[in-house]
């Protein structure tokens, strides 16, 4: 099988809320790209790449299309279904960058699924659950707004919470103070600083929550820092943005830096890197948020896809990011209910872009 064009479309994702707000961050929607990869065999294969902003991470969206444009012509008429070989050849044709490459891989893994007849969760190494347990985000606000979105939330069905905290460590002391009053026995809360406390202040924050049922996000920009903040508390550690390659997740694990990572498949670079991650995480017995920085129906297709292939034990949480959206980019996406989801059992991925939504293509390589 040969790749035999490739196209790029921008779709923008408003946020159904209003507004999605972390740290000293607030979006209104975020700019997504959808791969469309077709081969001479008839298959197309479908993936999607949304950073968070162009500055939660060093990635920004239009520089996914400017990517796929770099390296698009030298990928057509490789074989599309061996997914090692193109990582290889992507990674030999641009450093880093791993978030232009997470929608050509992933549109890769949607091709093999295909052509094998089978969920790209079979390609992955078989599903161990029927559903993926689900999180919901409460957004920085207020502590009484933060303790009724988590009450609205409940009511939906959800048990699993992340509230961002982040701008202000004093009222941040409040807002996890307010929303741990309010948790319930059977329900699990991270309070996820996305980088943005000096450790100072994350020690302030893990000495007023000791004893509490929280476990604390990636408290501080680097992970040095995160390490000193470990040390310090008792807490459950989840490292995030610090950890974006196997040797860091590996440091980590000697360290004992943290219990759990968030993997995000465009942070490491698609489902081929994410999968290597996620087996690394197994063999190191640290559990895992499986997510991506956003995205739609596509993007949260491959996020439960990698879910549902993560052995029991080592999968904490997902997002449900086409839950958060107002606009719908694709059919077939995960089904969502009683806060878990689950992917479609079709062949690939499971998902139809919805070309009404996208548009003309941005890009188109053949
Ligand atoms: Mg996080």
């Amino acid at each position: 099988m040969k790749i035999t064009s490739i196209r790029a479309y921008q779709v923008d994702l408003p946020i159904k809320a209003g507004a999605y707000k972390w740290a000293d961050q607030s979006f209104a929607a975020f700019d997504s790209t959808v791969v469309v990869i077709d081969t001479d065999e008839g298959i197309t294969g479908v993936g999607e790449s949304c950073p968070l902003g162009p500055s939660y991470l060093p990635a920004y969206s239009e520089g996914v299309r400017t990517g796929v444009a770099v390296l698009g012509p030298d990928l057509i008429g490789e074989d599309p279904t061996l997914l090692d070989v193109i990582n290889h050849r992507m990674d030999t044709l641009m450093k880093g960058h791993p978030y232009v490459k997470s929608a050509i891989d992933m549109a890769c893994w949607d091709i093999a699924g295909k052509a094998a007849g089978v969920p790209v969760h079979t390609l992955l190494g078989g599903s161990f659950r029927d559903e993926v347990r689900l999180f919901r985000v409460i957004n920085r606000g207020a502590p009484e707004e933060m303790v009724a979105e988590l009450q609205q939330l409940r009511g939906e069905g959800y048990v699993q919470f992340q509230m961002k905290v982040g701008d202000d460590v004093d009222l941040d002391i409040q807002r996890i103070a307010a929303v741990c009053d309010e948790l319930l026995p059977t329900e699990t809360l991270a309070a996820d600083a996305n980088t943005s406390w000096k450790s100072h202040e994350a020690m302030r924050v893990v000495n007023s929550a000791a004893g509490r049922p929280l476990y604390i996000e990636q408290p501080c920009l680097s992970y040095e820092e995160c390490l000193r903040v470990r040390r310090h508390t008792d807490l459950p550690m989840i490292l995030d943005e610090s950890m974006t390659s196997p040797d860091v997740v590996i440091r980590g694990a000697a360290d004992g830096a943290m219990d759990l990572i968030n993997l995000k498949i465009n942070k490491a670079g698609g489902l081929t890197r994410s999968r290597q991650i996620r087996d690394l995480c197994v063999q190191l017995g640290i559990g895992m948020t499986i997510e991506d920085t956003w995205g739609g129906e596509i993007a949260t297709s491959a996020i439960a896809h990698l879910a549902h292939s993560t052995p029991t034990g080592f999968h904490f949480q997902s997002s449900p990011f086409h839950e958060y959206n107002d606009v719908t980019i694709a059919e077939g996406g995960p089904m969502v209910a009683d806060g878990h989801m689950r992917a479609s059992d079709g062949p690939g991925l499971g998902v139809t872009p919805d070309f009404g939504v996208l548009g003309d293509p941005v890009l188109a390589l053949n």
